[in-house]
């Protein structure tokens, strides 16, 4: 039985070095390729030839990784085929561990290669600077370290997962409980607020029991690797050639600076429209205005069409292909029995073209979500020209540039959803969280920043800074007798945990986000065009020149920051 959404997809074009038709679960047949290619490479005596032999390792990449993708796909869709279960698992378990020993002997290879400093330097300056770094930072040692990492962090998930309370005779997680801050009655929302922060804060000290481990693993693995610190560390292993530690610090000066007092703006007309004296922790969620929630569509086939309208108004050749994706079924959006939760993109690696998993619902924030992951799916699109699988995605940072670029872009046809008045209700909403998220992005990489440039603190400092923090970055807030929560809120920061400093990534394709619907504000058509010829570029280029291509400054500071965040005020303003 075929369990994926979608038939026989077009190819793009017919293999040549792997064979058609090959079973790539079977590791047996998979080794082969691989000792093909580490034979092959001697012979390689020119340039052009080990170009080739470079583009016949990226073939196979490329078709393991959509084995992969199609097989998660395959389970996301079906939870309760346990065929489906077992058939990903056994690729995670048994055929991934053993790619990756073969792929690290190839990138050495690469490395020693005679023929590797004859490669055009312009075309190969990106890869080679990404193999060097996966090569360089191996240490054996650090391999059990890792292991361990993973079993930490999966503990944490374990433990914050399983949390739930009883609310009105019901056990409900805390995720669930979110929901309730959106309630219009106020004692409701402190009831709800108070019972998940709570449950929360019984768990304290097993949270910093994990997180202390945690630190103690990556400071060692950091060690081993030759470096000062985990930070130092951990922006090398993140790949970040093209930013330092001092910009992210300019980045926290600049928000402090130029978005909190925007922040506290928003905090007092909110505090103003409720008709409170002070906004509690429970007040941050609600319509200030007491409104039902928006309810853009009930059905299915309403949001694609409604959206495909949006991309009509927006751009005919985005149009095009978000209708070529839908007739290819690979659009998987309502919320059925059987569907794993949340959504996602992923890209056919081989196929050259995404997927879009989604369990839409009916809210604003479904239609925020596609229009996020459409933006991912036309990069991927984009850059089915790139015959590298490794330059056909690019860095996160630029990633979510495209798709938060077309949450703005598309927002401004939301009309194709709502009369006029949810419209504008709509998009101010979207606009707030954007300004609401840029403080929090700064506290979560400034605490990690302190954290890991301060070995051997005391469980107090780390709470004394996380609570400097929330004073710089929290904005008017009252939390009067609930002290203890507020010092220990970074425990529900599934990031600080699990993906060490991966979080301001975010704020900044923000801000690449903002510049190109500013630019769009000025001249539609000439963003669109610097949008498809940024997107275009995969991941072949460094970050500078993506953001440079798609028409924007590759700058965290404040004379980037502060204009932007004068145009959303701007924006929110003609919208109130
Ligand atoms: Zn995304």
């Amino acid at each position: 039985m075929n369990l994926l959404p979608f038939g026989e997809l077009p190819a793009y074009r017919p293999r040549r070095f792997v064979p058609e038709k090959m079973d790539l679960g079977d590791w047996s047949r998979i080794a082969p390729l691989f000792d093909k290619l580490e034979a092959g490479a001697p012979q390689c005596q020119t340039p052009a030839a080990f170009e080739r032999w470079l583009l016949d390792g990226s073939e196979v990449a490329a078709a393991l990784d959509e084995e992969s993708s199609r097989r998660y796909i395959a389970m996301t869709c079906h939870t309760e085929d346990a065929g489906a279960e077992a058939a990903y698992l056994h690729f995670v378990g048994q055929i991934e561990p053993q790619i990756k020993p073969r792929q690290f002997k190839l990138a050495q290879i690469f490395l020693a290669h005679p023929m590797r400093a004859r490669l055009p330097r312009e075309r190969w300056f990106v890869f080679d600077r990404a193999t060097q770094l996966q090569v360089e930072l191996f240490r054996p040692e650090n391999v059990p370290l890792e292991t361990e990492e993973a079993r930490l962090s999966q503990q944490y998930q374990k433990l914050s997962g399983a949390l739930t309370v009883l609310f009105r005779g019901e056990e409900r997680t805390l995720a669930q409980m979110g929901r309730y801050l959106e309630e219009p009655d106020r004692a409701l929302r402190q009831e709800a607020w108070e019972l998940a922060a709570n449950r929360r804060l019984r768990e304290a000290e097993a949270f910093e029991h994990i997180f202390e481990q945690l630190l103690k693993l990556r400071g060692q693995i950091a060690a081993n690797a030759g470096f000062p610190n985990y930070l130092q560390y951990a922006f090398r292993a993140r790949g970040r050639f093209d930013y330092t530690p001092e910009d992210c610090r300019q980045f926290h000066e600049a928000i402090d600076g130029e978005v909190m007092p925007a922040l506290r703006q928003l905090q007092a007309q909110r505090r103003g429209q409720l008709g409170l004296a002070a906004l509690r922790p429970w007040d941050l969620a609600v319509d200030p205005l007491n409104r039902p929630a928006l309810r853009p569509f009930e059905h299915i086939d309403k949001l694609v069409s409604n959206t495909g309208d949006i991309f009509v108004q927006l751009d005919p050749k985005l149009a095009g292909q978000f209708a070529w994706l839908r007739d290819l079924r690979l659009l998987d959006l309502d919320n059925r029995k059987g569907k794993a939760p949340g959504g996602y993109q992923s890209t056919l690696a081989e196929a050259r073209l995404p997927f879009i998993f989604m369990n839409a619902v009916g809210i604003q924030r479904d239609v925020e979500t596609l229009l996020h992951e459409a933006g991912h799916a036309f990069h991927a699109l984009a850059a089915r020209g790139e015959d590298l699988h490794a330059y056909r995605s690019a860095p996160i940072e630029f990633c979510e540039v495209a798709s938060m670029s077309m949450e703005l872009l598309g927002n401004e046809f939301i009309e194709k959803f709502y009369p006029p008045g949810d419209a504008r209700r709509a998009r101010r909403d979207h606009l707030e969280g954007i300004v609401e998220i840029f403080p929090w992005v700064a506290t979560v990489d400034a605490f990690q920043h302190w954290i890991y440039t301060h070995p051997g603190h005391s469980r107090a400092d780390r709470q004394k800074a996380w609570v400097e923090l929330m004073d710089r970055f929290g904005g008017d807030v009252d939390w009067t007798g609930y002290e203890e929560a507020r010092t220990n809120l970074w425990h529900r920061q599934l990031h600080i945990f699990i993906h060490p400093f991966y979080y301001v990534e975010y704020g900044i394709a923000q801000l690449g986000a903002l510049q190109v619907w500013a630019n769009s504000k000025k001249d539609k058509a000439q963003a669109l065009e610097k949008y498809h010829q940024a997107l275009r570029l995969g991941g072949s280029r460094p970050l500078p020149e993506l953001f440079e291509a798609a028409g924007c400054r590759f700058d965290f500071s404040r004379q980037t920051v502060g204009p932007l965040v004068k145009r959303v005020g701007a924006e929110l303003a003609a919208l109130s």
